[in-house]
């Protein structure tokens, strides 16, 4: 189904990385994915071309007041070769979420989904072979128009760019330490949080930057309000399981809607473990830790699927999950998305896509 997605060769192919190297967003495919907006014209002129730098004026709004979305999913190689895509029409919907919050025009699903496709399908040979790697996919949105006034600009530029990354986990998921950020905030009501839009990010890394040196590997965010309520940590939804059942914070405006979020109640309702979506006091938490009540807390995003959570402090208070070690749900949650993603297990939920 090939929707007018015009095609430009390169020249010349890049040498792959070795699986060693990877790391995360070190390295980019031969070829992207562009189409151009402008008022009159509406998106136009998807083209699938060499990967290269791009031409914008210093005066293209985006370095200005911030308007760009974007979002992140990854295909994954099958162990007979095969390219899967998990749950990706649930990035572009959410993409299209992130336009609206942020007064850009919203793209053709079909189309985004093509796009997709005839890239990942062109590019192959870039998803990596080792164990726990994949090909990262990165769509995103900025605005394009020469202009310093404040209003949504009247162009922008989608791009799709394609990242081959390594294992998340060396081994043993390792539990993290987490620092309670009690000062600044991630995001407000009436705000953007529930959307990815790039300004969230260079706000929480100041955060970011103070739990590092401080010793601890990511922030769990407080609601802005009232700093009682938990909303998520660095850039993960977070679970909780206290006496058999699972909480996780109810989406409020602030909280991204995770893709890997939505996976795991899901799966847990198909495993008939409880599961409950509301509002979470971080008071609560402790208590239930000090009733011995708390038994795993993890993360979850595309990036680590599940990440256990091993300490959480909070002002002079400090908390130990699970003796430090990945609880028993954690990794049973895990291995079951990872093998689904990797097309090693039964896919009840349909949720992959093969290229
Ligand atoms: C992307 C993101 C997540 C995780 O979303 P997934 O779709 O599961 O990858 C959670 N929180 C924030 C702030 C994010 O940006």
């Amino acid at each position: 189904m090939n929707q007018m997605i015009e095609r430009v060769k390169t020249s010349s192919q890049k040498e792959k990385p070795s699986v060693d190297a990877l790391g995360f967003g070190k390295y980019f495919s031969d070829y992207m994915f562009t189409m151009d907006y402008e008022t009159e014209k509406g998106w136009h002129s998807p083209k699938i071309t060499p990967y290269e730098p791009l031409v914008l004026d210093p005066s293209a709004m985006v370095f200005h007041y911030g308007q760009a979305v974007f979002e992140g999913l990854k295909a994954y190689r099958t162990d007979d070769g095969k390219a899967l895509l998990f749950r990706p029409l649930k990035n572009i919907k959410r993409l299209n979420l992130s336009c609206e919050r942020m007064s850009i025009p919203t793209l053709d699903e079909d189309l985004v989904m093509d796009a997709i496709h005839q890239l990942v399908e062109l590019e192959k040979d870039w998803i990596p072979n080792g164990e726990g790697t994949s090909l990262y996919i990165r769509p995103f949105i900025i605005a394009t128009e020469p202009y310093l006034g404040v209003r949504p600009s009247h162009s922008y530029k989608f791009m799709v760019i394609l990242s081959p990354v390594g294992a998340y986990y060396s081994g043993q998921l390792n539990p993290v330490k987490i620092y309670v950020e009690d000062y600044y905030v991630r995001a407000v009501p009436g705000g953007v949080g529930h959307v990815k839009t790039s300004g969230n990010y260079a706000a929480s890394l100041k955060a970011q930057n103070n739990a590092e040196e401080l010793g601890f590997e990511q922030v769990l965010w407080l609601d802005a309000k009232e700093k009682k309520y938990i909303e998520e940590v660095g850039s993960m939804n977070i679970f909780f399981k206290i006496n058999g059942e699972v909480i996780t914070p109810k989406l409020n405006g602030s909280i991204l809607s995770g893709i890997t979020r939505d996976s795991v109640i899901e799966l847990l309702k198909h495993w008939d473990v409880p599961v409950r979506e509301e509002r979470i006091s971080l008071e609560d938490i402790f208590k239930a830790h000090a009733n011995g009540d708390l038994e795993e807390v993890f993360g979850s995003g595309t990036a680590a699927v599940i990440s256990p959570v091993g300490e959480l402090k909070w002002g002079n208070e400090s908390i130990t999950v699970n003796d430090n070690k990945i609880g028993q749900l954690s990794f049973q949650i895990y291995d079951t998305i990872t093998k689904i993603q990797l097309g090693r297990a039964d896919d009840p939920f349909n949720w992959t896509f093969e290229v």
